[in-house]
């Protein structure tokens, strides 16, 4: 890697496409299974769940352990991954002994860097050109192989899309798109430019990715931990990856980036899978426990967790009225499984009272203003302070509780001067939509 290094141009210098470099001096205080984070509810463990997927022991493991240890409740991040909160102090040690046994702890030294999204209907729908779950394996095999992935971010996120532009759209430092043909893109962040490569190299691609932004940031000296921070072009960082994937012998060509995008799944029946929606991605105890015992009766025996706040449950050869009894369960648990709710595309961050630093309860008054979401087909984000974690890409409307009460409401639309407005009521969410859409 060092050769690597001396025959790329490294000289960082700032540049313009990368508005949002940073210099990174600090610690990155992620939380993880293992690292836990105090929050104003009690200590909060992040588990990883490489590309959402559980199989049905291992549901029922984070079950065990949220009520064990925690409030018993499981918290979906944009990510797909499991927030476990309101635990107690100095469980660490117990925790782990929950996770490990179920498979969750492959490697602790890389438990936070595991953060892989995938196509979560991916072989499921008859959509897609590939079913990446190979990828998947492969992919979370390499890393947790790697000495140096364990100095990645535990923000840096990875990509798997099988092609039809779901995950591919969310942002990813390193994404995997499989195209027609049995080949792939690779890119890195909001590159133009992708770099095409062969299905079956596509993995280790994307790990020796992975590996070229860590030197990079590091020679750099910004100590980055996304793409998009290096004060490094993203075109310079692409093609010391194309260099560092001929010398490792993994052939490759630059290609136009992919960029269609598609939205996750729909709750209801889907293809050969049953999808929910958890508003807010919080199950109870109950609703997790019902999730379970539907992935339990069909096989695989599986769960997928989606970015969107939802699962999917693969139920192939599932007869029309035993889905539907299913879906039925589900939905008298109180999740989402009808087609035509609003609720996946209401978001909002944990607020008050779980977040010191949020000036308002943002879920309670998202839920209130539930019924005037029919009026944008916009994602509406609610946020109790700007730092607005988890908040959707893309074009949506934003709602931040503001210093003095109350909440701003934008609108943002890509090509569009964003609108604003103030709203004092959450019983006035509608008027203050139709105040701001384009
Ligand atoms: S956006 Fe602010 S209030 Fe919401 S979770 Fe993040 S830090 Fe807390």
């Amino acid at each position: 890697m060092v050769g690597m290094l001396a025959a790329m141009s490294t000289a960082p210098h700032p540049s313009s496409s990368q508005a949002t470099a940073v210099s990174r001096d600090g610690g990155d205080a992620c939380p993880g299974a293992l690292r836990l984070h105090a929050a104003d509810d009690g200590a909060l463990a992040r588990v990883r769940i490489p590309g959402g997927v559980l199989t049905v022991r291992q549901a029922t493991s984070l079950g065990d352990a949220a009520r064990r240890l925690g409030d018993g409740e499981l918290h979906l991040t944009s990510r797909g991954n499991v927030q476990l909160r309101g635990l107690r102090p100095a469980c660490g040690a117990e925790l782990a002994g929950l996770l490990e046994p179920a498979g969750l702890l492959p490697s602790p030294a890389h438990e936070r860097v595991r953060n892989v999204v995938a196509s979560p209907l991916s072989g499921l729908d008859g959509h897609g050109v590939r079913d990446v779950r190979p990828w998947l394996t492969a992919l979370d095999a390499a890393l947790c192989a790697s000495t140096a992935a364990v100095t990645l971010s535990g923000r840096f996120l990875f990509a798997l899309d099988d092609g039809r532009g779901d995950v591919a759209a969310l942002g990813a430092d390193v994404t995997v798109r499989a195209t027609a043909g049995g080949a792939a893109l690779l890119t890195l962040g909001g590159a133009r430019e992708a770099l095409r490569v062969s299905g079956e190299d596509a993995p280790r691609a994307a790990l020796l990715a992975a590996e070229v932004f860590l030197e990079i940031s590091r020679a750099s000296g910004s100590g980055a931990w996304r793409v998009d921070e290096l004060p490094v072009p993203v075109a310079e960082l692409t093609a010391a990856v194309e260099r560092a994937l001929t010398r490792a012998g993994v052939g490759c060509a630059p290609a136009a980036r992919d960029t269609g995008e598609a939205e996750g799944p729909a709750p209801g029946p889907v293809g050969s899978a049953l999808c929910v929606h958890a508003p807010f991605g919080r199950f109870t105890a109950g609703q997790w426990r019902e999730l379970t015992r539907a992935a339990a009766a069909f096989p695989p025996g599986e769960l997928r967790l989606t970015p969107w706040r939802g699962v999917v449950v693969p139920a192939p050869d599932a007869e029309p009225d035993r889905a539907a009894s299913v879906l039925a369960r589900l939905a008298a648990a109180g999740l989402v499984t009808d087609a035509g709710s609003p609720w996946p595309r209401v978001g909002a961050c944990t607020g008050r009272p779980g977040c010191a630093p949020s000036r308002a309860d943002v879920r309670a008054d998202a839920a209130r203003a539930l019924t005037a979401v029919g009026r944008t087909p916009l994602p509406v984000y609610w946020s109790g302070c700007e730092r607005r974690c988890g908040h959707p890409r893309g074009d949506h409307v934003d709602v931040v509780a503001a210093p003095g009460g109350g909440y701003r409401v934008t609108t943002a639309v890509r090509g569009r001067d964003p609108r604003g407005t103030l709203l004092d009521d959450p019983s006035g969410f509608a008027a203050a939509l139709a105040r701001t859409l384009p």
